[in-house]
């Protein structure tokens, strides 16, 4: 395998996400460890602006960065594209989707989440979910197949379209403010004959408010912006069954729907529970305070894959910063433990948490406690904290400012047009 595999520690890192690139950022230029970075995709996919490709706000490529560039400079750090179907966590040997197999002295598990359909009838053949690259522009097509469709067939014939967004979290309420935004203002500016097509946007959650994890009055403010931007909001019902054309609510009344994104929550990725490892929660494998797995000294998991607990006893939230964090600390543990030290415990600074709802309208609570702050400030915060995560991805993030002020400043204008093919390929890391 050339130069990587000759130094003395070995480390395999399956995923190429926010926490299996932090651990390998952590040990690159480490002259005794060399690393093997795995991904079935080879690209470093930024899912926070996810929902901003499904909805035309931007390029593809510009949420999708080569992990070949990124650690292009680096030689202790060899990059493959490669489906991993198996982990034996005994031998650290991991098994490939072509046959091959790759074996290391150090195991990191980043392979991140899917989404979790609860085992809803129909959800997982027809509900669009949005955590990867693929899914975004899946959804991308539908919406443009929807529209393309109803320009073609006029609005009397069109009737009024409507789409369901299940799930009130960060991510279902960002989607639908994004989706309704889109299909209320910049479809009908862009194209007149949409302009006298009714369209609108359900947002369905089993909980009575919306941003679970927010505290009443960020909660409310995302509701009424929501409603300011068309949203309707079906909240305290659960959908019990998602079709082609309609979901089913448990209050017996049906929805219909051309599109139904699911952001009712997520699992780990199905490799994780496969490795024979402890898993709790969610899939996610059960991590010692250091992110070794129990009875696996030299097997890290972190990331979404992992369930890692706070300082106040209870699970830390699947949260960018949270695998970021996480994924140093393992890089970190690794090279304290090739050259003899104590491994530390993961100690995870809260920056907070915050949600955009659409133009001039976010939530952000900063800091360990918190600090509640609405409107045009929690979007300045949720720019700077995500310019700041995605610079960890890339050098430059040029294409995210210069978004942000298109965005800001011009109300309406969107750069990209859904009813034309995006461009797809990952730029490169700088
Ligand atoms: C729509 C959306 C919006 C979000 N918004 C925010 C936000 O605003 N702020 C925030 O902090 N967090 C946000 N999150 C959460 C955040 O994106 C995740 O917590 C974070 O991506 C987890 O990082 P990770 O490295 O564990 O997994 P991921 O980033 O998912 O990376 C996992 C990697 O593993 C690879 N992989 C998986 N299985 C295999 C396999 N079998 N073989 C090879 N490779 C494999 C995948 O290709 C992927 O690159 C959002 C998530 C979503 C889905």
């Amino acid at each position: 395998m050339g130069g990587v595999s000759e130094r003395s520690t070995h480390v395999v890192v399956i995923g190429g996400g926010f926490a299996g690139v932090a651990c390998a950022r952590t040990l690159t230029g480490q002259p005794d460890i060399s690393v093997t970075l795995l991904d079935r995709n080879g690209y470093h996919q930024f899912q926070p602006l996810l929902y901003q490709v499904a909805t035309a706000e931007i390029d593809p490529a510009d949420v999708s960065y080569d992990l070949a560039d990124m650690f292009a400079e680096h030689d202790n750090v060899e990059v493959r594209t490669a489906d991993v179907t198996a982990v034996d966590p005994q031998t650290r040997t991991v098994t490939l989707a072509d046959g091959g197999t790759v074996t290391g002295d150090v195991l990191v598990l980043a392979a991140g989440a899917q989404a979790n359909f609860f085992g809803v009838p129909g959800a997982a053949q027809h509900a669009y979910p949005l955590y990867t690259l693929d899914d975004a522009l899946r959804l991308r097509e539908r919406l443009r197949e929807v529209y393309v469709e109803a320009a073609a067939e006029g609005p009397a014939s069109a009737g009024e379209i409507t789409f369901v967004v299940v799930g009130g979290g960060a991510t279902g309420v960002e989607t639908a403010g994004a989706l309704a935004e889109l299909v209320g203002t910049i479809l009908p500016r862009q194209f007149e004959k949409l302009a006298l097509i009714r369209s609108r946007v359900v947002l369905v959650d089993h909980g009575h408010a919306v941003l679970g994890p927010f505290g009443p009055g960020a909660q409310a403010y995302a509701a009424e912006q929501l409603q300011r931007r068309g949203v309707r909001l079906r909240l305290g019902v659960t959908a019990t069954e998602v079709s082609a054309d309609h979901v089913t609510l448990d209050d017996g009344t049906t929805v219909p729907t051309r599109a139904t994104v699911w952001g009712g929550g997520i699992a780990a990725a199905p490799l994780v529970g496969a490795c024979g490892v402890g898993t709790g929660r969610g899939g996610r494998v059960d991590v010692r305070p250091d992110l070794t797995v129990d009875g696996h000294p030299d097997v890290y998991a972190a990331g979404d894959a992992a369930n890692i607990t706070g300082a106040d006893g209870l699970p830390l939230p699947q949260l960018a910063s949270v695998a970021q964090q996480a994924g140093r600390c393992v890089g970190f543990n690794i090279i304290a433990a090739a050259c003899g030290r104590p491994r530390s415990a993961f100690a995870y600074h809260d920056k907070g948490i915050m949600a955009m709802i659409g133009r001039d309208a976010a939530v952000a609570e900063l800091g360990a406690r918190h600090h509640e702050l609405h409107g045009r400030i929690a979007f300045a915060a949720w720019l700077g904290i995500h310019a700041y995560l995605m610079a960890d991805a890339r050098a430059e993030t040029n294409a995210f400012v210069t978004w942000a002020e298109e965005f800001y400043l011009r109300p309406g204008h969107c750069p990209q047009r859904l009813l034309t093919p995006p461009a797809t390929t990952a730029r490169s890391a700088s």
